[in-house]
């Protein structure tokens, strides 16, 4: 049994940036943060080798260490608030803009670079609005400062040492089973070794964090219901990654990098868009814990494909008496799994408007080839709702009024590309639950869904918390 003044749960922006934060306001608390993975320098998908995902057990190397999801992610930072979740509306859109400025800030003094994609070219994305907006889409603007996959790993390494070097304890390859909440109060955490689930040990303290991410969503809703943790059902995002040729989407690429889209098809009306645009980039597989196996995408600095992938996402949100969207969309994930044997499913456009499945000789015929090689040919119609579905060839085909060739026959489809952003904790705009003592922030909390945002809500905390040392 042990005590520290604030104990983090994940060292994923979220959870990272509450302590950098702390220390640059200079606070003397004592910092632990506890993480499930290993440390930034530590973490490798041995996919670079074997060429497929190997499903790691006890935990994916891709999402899971300092760092979090985001060290092997794209690291594209959106420096608008209008990407990357739900924080604006609950601390303010100007602040929230402000915020992001601040934070990008510390990025860049750990490394980032200098360069902001999607700026500069008014007349040409002029043209490209005119175009959205023919085709009932809303473009968001957002410049992005873009990390690259090899370059963020090395810029939290910096962030990593200098926590280290601060005093901050970060307990590796250790996992937080329970929160110990009494009368509404968090008084710490019960914690065990991640990979042989023994080594029980309790730390006590006045802060906790929970800043466990998406892969941490279904952990924390069964916490959210043991401890009384108000929350309310959250969106789930259920969609398929697309792939076309660079060719294609070049205009949108070199002018925007990332093109932000939103619909609202006919004739459901629900909000479809296009997320985590990767010009040049690859698609990849994620696995969760549970085996559920989701599509994903990346690019590097350097190294380039010929395709550009791209998600295209509907949000569900369920009313009474339904309130498991995660079980939802996981059943969704299962399904699809099971038809591509575990693996993940790419399915040809105009195969899908034909009402037939692809095979994989079909996949050599067209320009565009898979850049995830092992995905499996097959009918992602089997396991996709027909609501979802719907939506996704409407949107496909409205996206082709601004990236004329994106509906073409050969434009691939990857499923299941799943966003769980379930239980979003109910808070006030100073990030106070209704457990004293305990914080939830980033994807984990539903208030965020990026690097940027989650590191955002990071600072804020820290803030929070140093404000209650000096009052
Ligand atoms: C492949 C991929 C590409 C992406 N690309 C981008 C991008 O380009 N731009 C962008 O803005 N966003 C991107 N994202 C999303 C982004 O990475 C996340 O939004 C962001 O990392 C969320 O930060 P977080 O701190 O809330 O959670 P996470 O980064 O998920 O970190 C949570 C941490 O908590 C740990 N943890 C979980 N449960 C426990 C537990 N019980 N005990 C101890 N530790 C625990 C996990 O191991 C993890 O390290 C991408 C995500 C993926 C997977």
């Amino acid at each position: 049994m042990s005590k520290t003044d604030v104990l983090i749960i994940g060292a994923g922006p979220a959870g990272i940036f509450t302590a950098l934060e702390l220390l640059r306001r200079g606070s003397r608390k004592s910092i632990t943060i506890v993480e499930k993975g290993r440390p930034v320098e530590k973490r490798s998908c041995p996919k670079a080798k074997t060429k497929k995902c190997m499903n790691c057990k006890p935990y994916c190397n891709i999402t899971t260490g300092f760092s979090g999801a985001g060290a092997f992610s794209d690291g594209k930072l959106s420096l608008s608030y209008e990407v990357g979740g739900d924080l604006p509306s609950l601390i303010g859109e100007d602040f929230a803009q402000e915020m992001i400025q601040y934070t990008d800030q510390i990025y860049l003094e750990f490394g980032a670079d200098t360069k902001v994609e999607g700026v500069g070219k008014e007349k040409e994305v002029k043209d490209i609005r005119k175009r959205a907006i023919q085709a009932g889409l809303k473009l968001v603007d957002c410049p992005i400062r873009h990390l690259g996959t090899e370059k963020a790993q090395e810029i939290y390494y910096r962030i990593e040492q200098y926590l280290l070097e601060k005093g901050v304890e970060i307990l590796f390859g250790c996992h937080c089973r329970d929160l110990i909440v009494e009368n509404d109060v968090c008084k710490g955490a019960v914690l065990e070794d991640s990979a042989k689930h023994t080594n029980e040990q309790v730390i006590y303290a006045d802060h906790v964090i929970v800043a466990t991410g998406r892969k941490g969503a279904d952990w924390l809703e069964k916490l959210c219901e043991q401890h009384d943790i108000a929350h309310v059902p959250g969106t789930v995002d259920i969609g398929v990654r697309v792939e076309v040729r660079n060719e294609i989407m070049e205009d949108v690429n070199n002018i925007l990098y990332e093109s932000k889209l939103i619909g609202y098809p006919l004739p459901f009306k629900n909000k479809v868009r296009t997320f985590c645009q990767n010009p040049g980039g690859f698609v990849s597989q994620e696995n969760y814990d549970n085996d559920l196996a989701v599509v994903n995408g990346h690019s590097y600095k350097d190294l380039k494909s010929q395709n550009t992938n791209l998600a295209i996402l509907c949000s569900h949100n369920f009313t009474y008496p339904f309130n498991q969207p995660i079980a939802y969309a996981q059943k969704v994930g299962e399904l699809t799994n099971m038809l591509g044997d575990g693996k993940i499913l790419v399915q040809r456009y105009g195969d899908i408007l034909g009402g037939k499945r692809t095979w994989q000789k079909e996949l050599s015929q067209s320009n565009v080839r898979p850049s995830l090689p092992d995905a499996v040919a097959g009918d992602i119609t089997a396991a996709m709702p027909y609501r979802a579905m719907t939506n996704i060839i409407n949107f496909i085909q409205a996206v082709d009024h601004v990236v004329p060739g994106f509906a073409a026959n050969e434009t691939l489809l990857y499923s299941p590309e799943l966003k769980f952003y379930s239980n979003r904790i109910k808070m006030t705009p100073d990030l106070v639950t209704n457990i004293r003592g305990l914080y939830c922030l980033g994807d984990s909390s539903g208030w965020t869904r990026g690097l940027m945002m989650a590191s955002v809500m990071g600072v804020l905390m820290g803030r929070k918390l140093s404000e209650n040392e000096k009052a």
